[in-house]
């Protein structure tokens, strides 16, 4: 099902709750009374200053309990050091953001589970993955919403409802799999021997001595590309272990897995709102680099996210990512069936 619903948000002001409340209204669901519905989105790393607002989460949960549905709102740790690594971490980061059960009306669970062990492997049958690890979302729920935020990445270009879908239900032991064709390069030349990235790393494998600059070491290194991300000086490149396509073939993979599982009950919602450079798991500084046009409802992750491209144009994420092969993501996502 290709069909799309877009609800522009042209002359409203934000958060657009009403542009929401319209696409919901006009969105087809699969939804019963009783059912258990997991709301996926992400409410922010620590610091981060673009991530959606609570508002629009609260009014799906609402539209969800309207339609008798018993909704809760779920993420899923992740690599970085900062306020998402561990769940209680992340909680406490969702709180600060105003993601809390009294304001969104339901609960807030970390999938992967307090311990992150929470985990279940399922069968994907593709090149590089014929498991994907990910959090074991699927016995708390019957349906799901994917609602994400759409906007740039340094690595797959842009996140929307795929990356939201692999990244976002992933394990970590799984977002380490997807994240290890890749490691930092520093350039002397720009480091200011600052440190941040000693400081950030989340497996010591990056330090620093004064008066040196940087080491890495890639033994250590899982490619989590905070270092990169953090760096005030824009020293540290990236570099690919191996062909840059594998990255987005990996991320289709694990989304075309889960996909499997979900698809069945499921809707997907992209927010062409705050569209900012890099993705909101990153603290700081997150300049915008296009307007707010609205959202865009559908039936299919890889179908939502091509149509919010269309919206968008490529052009926005291509000048702050050049490089990047996020074509590859629907060639591959065609050619295994996704
Ligand atoms: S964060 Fe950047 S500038 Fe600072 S020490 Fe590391 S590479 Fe150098
Ligand atoms: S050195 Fe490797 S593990 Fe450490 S922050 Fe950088 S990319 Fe992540």
């Amino acid at each position: 099902m290709n069909d799309f619903i877009f609800e522009p948000v042209k002359g409203k002001t934000k958060p657009y709750v009403e542009s929401l409340r319209q696409l919901l209204k006009n969105i087809r669901h699969p939804f019963a009374a009783g059912d258990k519905v997991g709301i996926k989105l992400h409410w922010g790393e620590r610091g981060n200053k673009g991530f959606l607002p609570p508002d629009y989460a609260q009014e799906i949960a609402a539209w969800l309990m309207n339609c008798g549905a018993k909704p809760f709102i779920f993420d899923t740790t992740v690599l970085y050091s900062g306020g998402r690594r561990t769940a209680e971490d992340s909680l406490k980061t969702a709180a600060a953001h105003g993601y809390t059960t009294d304001f969104l009306g339901c609960p807030l669970v970390i999938a992967d589970g307090m311990d992150g062990r929470n985990v279940i492997s399922i069968p994907a049958g593709y090149k590089h993955f014929k498991t994907v690890q990910v959090g074991n979302v699927f016995d708390m729920a019957q349906g799901f919403v994917i609602f994400s935020h759409f906007k740039g990445h340094m690595v797959s270009l842009f996140g929307g409802a795929v990356k939201n879908i692999s990244m976002g239900f992933a394990s970590r032991a799984q977002k380490q799999r997807m994240h290890s064709d890749y490691h930092p390069v520093l350039e002397k030349k720009k480091c200011s021997r600052c440190g941040v990235c000693a400081e950030i790393c989340p497996t010591k494998a990056a330090t620093i001595s004064e008066p040196d600059y940087p080491v890495y070491d890639l033994k250590k290194c899982i490619g989590c590309a905070q270092c990169i991300a953090m760096c005030p000086e824009l020293a540290l490149q990236i570099f690919w272990n191996s062909d840059m396509t594998v990255f987005q073939e990996k991320l289709i993979e694990t989304a075309a897995a889960v996909w499997k599982k979900i698809k069945d009950k499921v809707i997907v919602i992209n927010s062409l709102i705050n569209i900012t450079v890099e993705c909101d798991c990153l603290p700081g500084k997150n300049p915008l680099i296009g307007p707010d046009y609205g959202f865009i409802g559908g039936y299919h992750p890889v179908a939502v996210d091509a149509e919010s491209l269309k919206v968008t144009g490529p052009g926005i994420f291509e000048k702050v990512h050049p490089g990047i092969p996020w074509q590859r993501q629907f060639s591959y996502a065609h050619e295994i069936g996704f």
